[in-house]
């Protein structure tokens, strides 16, 4: 490691350029390298500094070297200082994940600083807890005094001999910070000390015991083994029983068997214990079986092309447009098996694991423990453990939500973004606000890979980008494995007779129709909680929650109020606020209300429901899917939840109760999430041989997006979204920057709005750039904060550039700082 990136140093640099922590600059400050540092000092390498800023005190900073360099231009400013070097030296990023870093700050008018954070786990933020102690039993050789040669190195070495153990700040206040770093890297490369890092867990991962064969059993051994159990019944039967299971591993529970039983299974050699986390058990609870499939052609010629743009290792970017169940994730295996076939590695990006827990999981049975997975319920420290890995190629595939793109594997092959429409991929809230589908291409071209952006409903953008050449397009027109397309139907709620207030009569009957024959349904319900708003009937008024102009939900169970962006409560009310009338009343109903009625129409069936409700104990959520899957109950009733990535071979009916919620949304999106989530969730039927149904109860049947629903067939959905884009000049058509204000005071807000404005407006050419606004947001008070926009719309070709929006904040900063918040989103996927 050393070798090679002390290779890549300037032989004679003598200057670092340095982002330190809590800089809000675009710059890197240059330091002199002092002489005891040259060579450990690299590109990505962790410095601890001084740093003084003009008119305040020097304090000690973290900081991040982004390059370096054999001469100054502008002579050093006095007073900074590198005071050490952590890891030895060893960069924390690579060259290319620096690149990247300063990319992102860039193109999303970000400080580096806050890209290079983005950019590595959390514990590499901070100056890590660390132990120092002597290595056991330790006796010093004379070798060893060509390591403890500075003086330095002989009082820390003095100090442990009579203390066995101290910390790093404990030897810092006795010793001073200068160069402790780098003299402790030293001595531990020495053998003489173990440096040993601890992290303030946020959570401690659960443990839980659980079992797997010792080692796998053919059938005919399996029968002896049986035999050998006849006299221990409990036992033969709890053998059968995880036999039955199917699973790599399963809990006591499971088997129904007392851990007493399990216990002495294991003592006989037949079954192993292993302690694991809950959100591995997670994972492994969905394995697929090995099943030997042969491509068809569709598949096979997607499979070359792919294999062939791997091996030849140049850039290229491919969009994957396959119908829902047509093989993409097979696709995506036999892109990475021949990405480590070539000795590189993978990154698998997800919208979210709890959501797609059966993709991640088959990833896992082709791959096993080349495998990393980073979920988002991960301690820090199992999430450094995992950066580790990674980083050292013990594990050459990284899996999970956005930030699994800045995982730092070495020699990256392929980068595969499943969903890639999805809206997740998109930070934000914090700054960078990054899309991590357009970090993946960029990624993949500075490591020259390949990249696969995959999706049965792309983005606008990417099928646009395909449509001009700059992606290649490969499609999966048909489901693979006998399955068809499910029809879909819709139900115009507004005339149909209903059996209760949310089901129609016709929807009804076809529930009924598929419990006769032992089939399974998912109800889709865009909307948690019981109704979504309470109104009275005397004067229209609407409960609203005081600190965001959103309406507040009513939740049943917990018979209060709550409002869904901000989470405050309240208790119901049985008056109006305004006329004093009693009559109020409930608007739409959600997930809980559903629930309620379906349990009255169906009294003799479980009900699952799956919601953000149901799902906030950690293993909620595979419980729910586990019990469907195992038949345990026929009706799936959930949000977004039930939409994605399942693949369950018996659900034939898929029901949207209130298909138009989003619809109406003043968003230039609303018809694009619509189309694809409806989309989605209809690929939920007839997964298998079972020819699926999908019922969509909907209000506006004249809308264009359910007729283009019924035909299913994206590429018309695609012109129409297009045509429409191109009139209002919306992306692909143009880039959009939203810059939003918000702040306690409305008219500050207001006008710290119109001011920024007024001077933006003045630096960008009207030719290039339309400004809009600004203008309160959508959802013009949120969390108690008035919220006001302007989104810039820029012509194809034109780019607002940085030093224009930081002159403009400069200004804005002297004048607003203190009471108004500024936050530029370039490329917005939330308009409101
Ligand atoms: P997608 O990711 O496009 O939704 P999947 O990769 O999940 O599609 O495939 C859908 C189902 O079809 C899976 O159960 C998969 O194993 C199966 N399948 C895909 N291709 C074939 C094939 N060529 N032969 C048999 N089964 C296949
Ligand atoms: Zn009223
Ligand atoms: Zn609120």
């Amino acid at each position: 490691m050393r070798q090679v990136v002390a290779g890549m140093a300037h032989a004679n640099a003598q200057y670092a350029f340095v982002y330190v922590e809590h800089s809000l600059t675009d710059y890197a400050y240059p330091y002199l390298i002092p002489p005891e540092f040259l060579g450990a000092v690299q590109v990505g390498s962790r410095v601890l500094v001084r740093f003084r800023r003009r008119g305040s005190a020097p304090a000690e900073r973290l900081g991040f070297v982004s390059s370096l360099a054999s001469e100054l231009e502008t002579p050093l400013p006095t007073g900074n200082e590198i005071l050490d070097v952590f890891d030895n030296g060893e960069p924390a990023l690579s060259p290319e994940l620096m690149q990247l870093a300063l990319w992102m700050a860039d193109y999303y008018i970000a400080y580096p600083i806050e890209a290079i954070y983005a950019v590595l786990p959390s514990v590499m933020r901070i100056r890590p807890k660390e132990t120092v102690v002597l290595r056991e039993e330790l006796e010093l050789l004379p070798s060893d005094e060509k390591i403890i040669k500075t003086e330095l190195r002989r009082s820390i070495m003095k100090l442990l001999h009579q203390e066995k153990k101290l910390t790093t700040l404990q030897l810092q206040r006795r010793l001073g910070t200068k160069h402790l770093r780098l003299a402790l890297s030293e001595l531990e490369r020495g053998g003489l000390i173990e440096i040993k890092k601890t992290f303030a867990q946020k959570a401690k991962p659960k443990l839980k015991t659980a079992y797997r064969l010792a080692k796998p059993l053919t059938e005919l051994e399996l029968l002896s083994v049986l035999n050998s159990l006849r006299r221990s019944k409990k036992q033969e039967e709890a053998l059968q029983k995880f036999i039955q299971l199917n699973k790599p591993i399963a809990f006591a529970e499971e088997i129904g068997a007392s851990s007493a039983t399990m216990n002495a299974l294991v003592e006989k050699g037949i079954l192993a214990c292993e302690k694991v986390t809950l959100s591995r058990e997670f994972l492994e609870s969905f394995s697929e079986t090995k099943k030997e499939i042969r491509f068809t052609d569709e598949q096979a010629k997607v499979v070359r092309r792919l294999t062939t743009a791997i091996e030849q290792g140049r850039f290229q970017t491919f969009l994957l447009h396959g119908v829902t169940g047509s093989g993409k994730t097979w696709m995506y295996i036999e892109a990475i098996r021949k990405a480590l076939e070539q000795g590189k590695s993978a990154i698998v990006l997800v919208p979210e694991i709890s959501l797609t827990p059966q993709t991640a999981s088959r990833f896992r049975s082709h791959f096993g423990n080349e495998v990393r997975v980073l979920h988002s319920a991960m301690s820090d420290g199992e999430k450094f453990d995992a950066w580790q890995s990674l980083k050292h190629g013990r594990a050459k595939i990284a899996l999970g939500p956005r930030s699994a793109i800045f995982a730092p594997l070495p020699n990256l092959g392929v980068v595969i973004v499943d969903e890639e429409h999805e809206s997740s991929y998109k930070q934000c809230d914090q700054s960078p606000r990054y899309h991590a589908r357009d970090v993946a291409v960029m990624r993949a071209r500075f490591e020259n890979a390949v990249c696969i952006l995959g999706s049965a409903t792309p983005s606008v953008e990417s099928f646009y980008n395909a449509h001009i050449g700059k992606y290649e397009l490969l499609s999966l027109t048909k489901r693979a494995d006998k399955a068809t397309m499910p029809d879909i139907k819709l139900i115009h709620i507004a005339r149909a007779k209903k059996v209760s207030p949310s089901l129609s009569e016709t929807l009804y009957q076809e529930i009924c129709r598929r419990l006769e024959k032992n089939e399974q349904v998912i109800l889709f319900q865009n909307r948690r909680g019981y109704a979504s708003s309470i109104y009275c009937e005397s004067c229209g008024w609407i409960q609203m929650c005081s600190e965001c102009s959103v309406p507040m939900v009513f939740h049943l169970q917990e018979n209060h109020l709550r409002c869904h962006y901000c989470g405050k409560t309240k208790e119901m009310i049985s008056h109006c606020r305004r006329c004093g009338s009693d009559k109020l009343s409930f608007r739409s109903g959600g997930t809980e209300r559903v629930e309620l009625e379906l349990q009255q129409l169906f009294p003799n069936e479980r009900i699952l429901r799956m919601d953000l409700d149901t799902t906030s104990r950690k293993d909620a959520h595979a419980k729910i899917l586990r019990e469907f899957a195992e038949g345990k109950a026929r009706i799936l009733l959930g949000t977004q939840m039930v939409a994605k990535g399942l693949d369950f071979p018996n659900v034939t009916l898929v029901g949207a109760l209130a298909a138009d919620i989003g619809l109406a949304l003043p968003d230039f999106r609303a018809g694009e999430r619509l189309y694809a989530l409806l989309l989605q969730v209809a690929g939920r039927a007839g997964r298998a041989g079972k020819k699926g149904e999908v019922y969509l109860q909907v209000y506006n049947v004249q809308s264009d997006i359910f007729k283009l629903l019924l035909q299913q067939d994206y590429v018309r959905y695609f012109c129409y979204e297009t045509t429409y884009r191109q009139q209002t000049a919306y992306p692909p058509f143009s880039r959009l920057v939203k810059i939003g204000f918000s702040g306690k005071n409305q008219s500050d807000v207001q006008a710290a709005a119109d001011d920024f404005a007024q001077m933006l407006q003045a630096l960008l050419d009207a030719e290039q750039f339309d400004l809009l606004g600004p203008a309160p947001a959508v959802i013009a008070k949120l969390k108690g904060q008035f919220r006001y926009q302007i989104l810039i719309k820029q012509k194809r070709g034109a780019r607002l550039t940085k030093p224009v929006l930081r002159q403009v904040q400069l200004h804005f900063r002297k004048k607003w700082n203190s009471t108004v918040r500024l936050e530029v989103d370039v490329d917005p996927q939330n308009m409101m």
